[in-house]
C-alpha cells in the first residue's frame, strides 16, 4: 500500500477528523483545550517526536507515560521484530508471559501472582471486580481527581481527559453504574464500613496534574481498609517501574493488597496488569470463581517489549530520571515566576507537574483553580511553536524520561524562559 502523504498537519489532521471521531482514538490527543490543530506525528526518535510536515518536538508526553526509554529504542524495537516473526499471538500460554510475570513479580514486594490484560483500564476494571468478588461486597471508594481508566464504575471525577474537555462525567453512565462508587477528596483518609469492598487509589497522583500524597494519607488508607476488612487497591498504571524499581508501594513504604499496572511494563504496546498476592488473586477464574479474560492478554509482541523494557531499568536509570525531573522543576519554576507568571511545578522521582498558582497544589478543588487562571493554554502553544511537546491539556503531567539528555533539559528550560514571556505578554484564556 502506498504511504499516505500529507502536505501539512492541517491536510493530515482533516483527514483524521473525516475518518475519526474528533480525529483522535484518545479524547486527551485533541487540542479542545488549548484550542489549535493537533501535529500529527509521522515517528518518533528518542525523546523527540517528528511531524507530518518534518517539524522536530521535544517531546514530554511519550505517550502519556508508556515509553520509558523513548520513541522506537533499538533494543526494545530489535525484541518487538523478533517475536514478531515467531507469531504475534496463539491463545497458549507463552514464554514471554512468563518472562514478564516473573519480573514484575520480582521488582514489587508483596506481588506473587499477575493477570495481564491489554489496557490500564481493564487492569482496575478487574481490580474491581476481583475486590468485590472476594469481599462480597459492593461499594467501592475513590478519589476526587484520580483517573483509573474508563469503566463505567471508576469514570465519577476522574480528572484527566474529562476534567479538560470541562465535562462533568461522562454521559451514557447509568445512575446504577456508579451507585456504589463513593468519591472523596484526595489527602483525607474517609471513615470506611463493612459494605466497602475497596478503596482504589493513585499513590502519587498524576491525572489532575501532579499532587504528591501528604504524609500520612496512604499510611492512614492502609489502616482504615484493613480495620473494616476492604481491599487496598493502588493504581500504579503511571508510577509503576516509572518512579522506583518496585513503583510507588516502594517508594513510599506502604503496601497495598492489590496493584494495577500498565504504560512501561508494555514496552510501549497495549499492556496491563492486575496484580499481588496468591490469596487474593487466585479467586480469579481459572483457579476460582471471579471471571477475566482477553483474546489478546499476554500478548506476545507486548510482553517481549514490556520484559526488555523493564530489564533495560537497571540501578542507574532511576537517580538519572529522578535527577533530569529535579533540574526541570528547578528551572521551569525559576524562569517561569521570572516572566510573572503564576508557577508551581511539583515533582516526585521521576514526575513533574505544571500548575499556574501562586498555592501549592494538596487536592483536585486546588488544581481546578489552578487551571481556572488560564496560563496552560497560551505557554503550552509558546512552548509548541518553539518545538517542545507538552500535553495537551493542564491536567497532564511532564514524562521526562531516559532519552532526554541534560542538554534536552537545558533547551526545554531556555525555551521555557521565552515560552512564559510570550505567554505573558498574551494572556490568559
Ligand atoms: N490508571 C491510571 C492511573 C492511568 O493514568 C490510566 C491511563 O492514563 C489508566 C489507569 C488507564 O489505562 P489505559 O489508558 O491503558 O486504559
Amino acid at each position: 500500500m502506498a504511504a499516505m502523504i500529507f502536505e501539512s498537519n492541517e491536510a493530515a489532521f482533516r483527514a483524521a477528523s473525516e475518518l475519526m471521531v474528533g480525529g483522535v482514538n484518545s479524547p486527551v490527543r485533541s487540542f479542545a483545550s488549548v484550542g489549535g490543530t493537533p501535529y500529527v506525528v509521522e515517528r518518533g526518535e528518542g525523546a523527540w517526536v517528528i511531524d507530518v510536515e518534518g517539524r522536530r518536538y521535544l517531546d514530554y508526553v511519550q505517550s502519556y507515560g508508556a515509553v520509558i526509554h523513548g520513541h522506537a529504542d533499538a533494543r526494545i524495537t530489535r525484541a518487538i521484530a523478533d517475536q514478531a516473526a515467531r507469531g504475534t499471538t496463539f491463545g497458549a500460554p507463552t514464554v514471554g508471559e512468563i518472562r514478564l510475570a516473573s519480573a514484575i513479580v520480582d521488582r514489587v514486594a508483596g506481588v506473587e501472582r499477575v493477570r495481564l490484560t491489554s489496557s490500564g483500564t481493564e487492569a482496575t476494571m478487574t481490580a474491581i471486580r476481583l475486590a468485590r468478588g472476594v469481599t462480597g461486597r459492593s461499594r467501592i471508594v475513590k478519589f476526587d481527581g484520580c483517573y483509573h481508566g474508563h469503566s463505567d464504575a471508576l469514570l465519577a471525577a476522574a480528572g484527566s481527559g474529562v476534567a479538560s474537555l470541562s465535562l462533568p462525567g461522562s454521559a451514557g453512565i447509568p445512575d446504577g453504574a456508579v451507585a456504589d462508587t463513593i468519591v472523596v477528596p484526595y489527602q483525607e483518609v474517609p471513615t470506611l464500613d463493612e459494605r466497602v469492598a475497596a478503596v482504589i487509589v493513585e499513590p502519587i497522583a498524576a491525572n489532575m496534574g501532579l499532587v504528591a500524597p501528604e504524609p500520612g494519607f496512604l499510611e492512614g488508607l492502609r489502616a482504615e481498609t484493613q480495620r473494616v476488612g476492604a481491599l487496598l487497591i493502588f493504581d500504579e498504571v503511571i508510577t509503576g517501574f516509572r518512579v522506583a524499581r518496585g513503583g510507588a508501594s516502594e517508594l513510599l513504604g506502604v503496601q497495598p493488597d492489590l496493584w494495577c499496572f500498565g504504560k512501561v511494563i508494555g514496552g510501549g504496546l497495549p499492556i496491563g496488569a492486575v496484580a499481588g498476592p496468591g490469596t487474593i488473586m487466585d479467586h480469579l477464574a481459572p483457579a476460582g470463581s471471579i471471571y477475566q479474560a482477553g483474546t489478546l492478554s499476554g500478548n506476545p509482541v507486548a510482553t517481549a517489549a514490556g520484559a526488555v523494557a523493564l530489564e533495560l531499568l537497571d540501578a542507574g536509570s532511576y537517580p538519572q530520571l529522578e535527577g533530569r525531573a529535579r533540574a526541570l522543576a528547578t528551572g521551569l519554576a525559576s524562569v517561569i515566576a521570572e516572566a510573572g507568571l503564576p508557577v508551581q511545578v511539583p515533582q516526585v522521582a521521576s514526575l513533574l507537574g505544571l500548575f499556574f498558582s501562586d498555592e501549592p497544589v494538596r487536592t483536585y478543588a486546588d488544581a481546578r483553580r489552578a487551571v481556572g487562571s488560564g496560563w496552560y493554554a497560551p505557554f503550552f502553544h509558546a512552548m509548541l511553536r518553539r518545538g517542545i511537546a507538552l500535553a495537551p491539556g493542564p491536567y497532564e503531567i511532564l514524562f521526562p524520561g531516559l532519552a532526554h539528555s541534560a542538554d534536552d533539559v537545558d533547551r526545554t528550560i531556555d525555551i521555557a524562559s521565552a515560552a512564559a514571556r510570550d505567554a505573558f505578554v498574551a494572556g490568559p484564556v
